[in-house]
């Protein structure tokens, strides 16, 4: 891996509003040419989204970045992630919070993203199969919830999971043809949301794929 191609994508992201340095140096030490498909190796550090299989795509850098940094991670945070596909977002969230609890319905991408955080010795992330608009109602509540494909529209078992004080932070379908940012704060009186920044993600599907094994 080229050093610098890595500094020159971090360069990038920090001209495009990614301030927080934590967030920065996790996107520094996570190899991204380690969560794409071979074909794709050589454009792992650019600023772009890739395909991954099953019709799913790993993020775009930018995008995993203010993402990150719309969390607000302080420390010890107990974080769910909603569409693990690749896991580059979830190893950047792994250098960030104290546990990461991740979901995907496509069986393959969620073994070959178990297979990464095996690989990089990430061992505080937990990965299970299975419909992550229902969250994971055993390991709730959640400090900090994250979601990495589009809801038409919030989902109530993730709020439900989020713990008083929690942030979520999803992308939301919020007119035709329009996705943004959305983040989510729970507090004693209620929820509160703001509208981040206009984004293109794959979509949040119900249910797990019938051939998921
Ligand atoms: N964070 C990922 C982005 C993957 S794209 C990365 O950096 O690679 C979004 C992922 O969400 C896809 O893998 C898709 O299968 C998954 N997904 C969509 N709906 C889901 C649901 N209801 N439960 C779990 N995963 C879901």
């Amino acid at each position: 891996m080229n050093p610098a191609l890595r500094i020159r994508l971090l360069m990038e992201l920090r001209r495009s509003g990614i301030a927080d340095t934590r967030v920065l140096a996790a996107i520094e030490k996570v190899p991204r040419d380690l969560f794409v498909e071979e074909p794709f190796a050589h454009q792992a550090w650019d600023n772009a989204a890739l395909p991954i299989g099953c019709g799913q795509t790993i993020s775009q850098p930018l995008v995993v970045g203010l993402m990150s940094q719309a969390l607000e991670i302080a420390g010890r945070c107990k974080v769910l992630e909603v569409g693990t596909g690749s896991g580059y977002q979830t190893a950047v969230l792994a250098q960030l919070s104290r546990r990461v609890y991740t979901l995907e319905r496509h069986k393959p991408l969620l073994t070959q993203a178990e297979a990464r955080f095996r690989l990089l010795r990430l061992t505080n992330i937990v990965a299970m199969h299975g419909d992550g608009m229902r969250g994971w109602p055993a390991q709730a509540p959640f400090e900090r919830i994250l979601v990495t494909a589009a809801a038409p529209e919030l989902p109530q078992p993730l709020l439900d999971q989020l713990a008083i004080g929690g942030i979520l932070v999803t992308p939301l379908d919020t007119g035709p043809d329009r996705q943004d940012v959305v983040r989510v704060r729970r507090t004693e009186a209620g929820y509160s949301t703001e509208t981040l920044f206009p984004v293109r993600f794959v979509p949040l599907v119900a249910g797990v794929p019938e051939d998921a094994g």
